[in-house]
């Protein structure tokens, strides 16, 4: 059975993870199950899936194949959440290796990357967070220029290709103040120090692997300001050739689709952006000019009114900016009535301008008409602006406006 942790006992027993961080399977007694407000979970007598904690998520598999979901440490005891409860009384656990590898290297990798920053810069962490994608580390720094960070990373890979051993001690207090460890120790007892040969000294619950090879590749992927320190996204591993291939594939396509260098793609973009935006405005200026001439021709066939000279058309399917713009050279002519109709599906919309020399009020014309097409709408004496359903025809409700500034 099962018994309380002595002092200065240097292993718990039934942690698995912490004889061997390799234990990919295993098999156990079942101490017991049971259900919690997490659900259904089984204690063994001794197990090689790691609790979350520390900055390492739990780890997942199966025990006698049924898949475990979760594992959490409560109240000294491993539980194993499990999607449904197991019969007998021994079970065969398997562990979700490529997950608790990954963690391993993140993890470590994390080690590493924080003991550089504070080797090489003097730039302490404290923060560590292990997501799906990358991790992040909090830095105690307001800023981080590009050869601190790339200073950093360097030495963070040199450890890992020296392939230095890393080694597990437990110790107690007396023993821990002895050590260089980045931080004060929250246990007294049973102090559990990760050591990166001459390099790295942490009191950490996680696992690691044996040598720091196994982290791989450590590459800083970006950083933000965050509550005046700096967050550092990173990846480790297998994790930085995913990410290293998926930035390959975005690249390539960029590549065949703008048919260009990889090293020119930068200037290529700027010259398509640029070109891009000559567009943008030389098709601005040949659809003002065009409207111009519109105007012009509209104004040429307009209806002579006591009030002035009376523009009024429907459209289909003309946008708003659009029949505002015509207005506003329609009006150019200081006599000018603009009424301008826009049907597009079910809505009605409309512009109502005038010239200066007008007196009719535009607003009040375009109130009067717009229950008709139950709308809304408004603006002042020289230019109103409204929309509202077809109810009527476009037509139907033009006739209306021209009512309004003809009486
Ligand atoms: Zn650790």
């Amino acid at each position: 059975m099962r018994k309380e942790l002595q002092k200065g006992e240097p292993i718990v027993k039934e942690k698995l993870y912490y004889k061997d961080a390799y234990i990919q399977s295993f098999t156990s007694k079942i101490l017991k199950q049971n259900e919690d407000a997490n659900g259904t979970y089984v204690v063994l007598e001794e197990t090689a899936f790691y609790p979350t904690g520390g900055g390492q998520p739990h780890d997942t598999g199966t025990l006698n194949d049924i898949e475990v979901t979760n594992v959490e440490e409560v109240d000294r005891e491993i539980r194993h959440y499990i999607t449904q409860q197991i019969n007998g009384s021994d079970v065969n656990g398997q562990l979700n290796w490529k997950r608790r590898f990954d963690h391993m290297q993140q993890h470590t990798g994390q080690h590493i990357l924080s003991a550089a920053f504070a080797e090489k810069f003097g730039i302490l962490t404290n923060a560590f967070h292990l997501g799906r994608d990358t991790a992040t580390i909090d830095l105690e720094t307001p800023e981080l220029p590009m050869e601190t960070a790339l200073g950093a990373e360097e030495l963070a890979n040199e450890i890992v290709f020296a392939n230095r051993p890393i080694t597990i001690r437990w110790i107690d207090e007396a023993e821990a103040k002895t050590l260089p460890l980045r931080k004060e120790p929250t246990v007294k007892e049973n102090i559990r120090v990760v050591i990166v040969e001459d390099f790295d000294y942490n009191g950490c619950g996680g696992t690691h692997p044996n040598y720091t090879g196994e982290v791989g590749p450590i590459k800083i992927l970006g950083w933000e300001r965050h509550k005046g320190n700096i967050r550092l996204e990173f990846a480790c591993g297998w994790r930085t050739l995913r990410i290293m291939h998926e930035k390959q594939t975005v690249l390539k396509d960029a590549v065949r689709l703008l048919n260009s260098k990889e090293s020119d793609l930068p200037n290529k973009l700027e010259q398509i952006l640029t070109s891009q935006k000559e567009m943008d405005k030389a098709l601005r200026d040949a659809n003002d000019k065009l409207l111009a001439y519109e105007a012009n021709e509209l104004l040429e066939k307009a209806a002579s009114l006591p009030s002035g000279k009376l523009v009024a058309a429907v459209f289909t399917d003309r946008s708003m900016q659009d029949l505002a713009k015509l207005s506003v050279a329609l009006t150019q002519d200081s006599e000018a009535i603009a009424l301008l109709v826009a049907q597009t599906g079910d809505n009605i919309q409309c512009v109502c301008a005038s010239g200066k020399a007008v007196e009719k009020n535009m607003n009040e014309a375009l109130k009067s008409a717009l229950p008709l097409i139950e709308g809304k709408g408004g603006g002042n004496p020289l230019s109103a602006r409204g929309g509202g359903k077809a109810v009527v025809s476009a037509e139907a409700f033009l006739e209306k406006l021209i009512a309004g500034v003809s009486e």
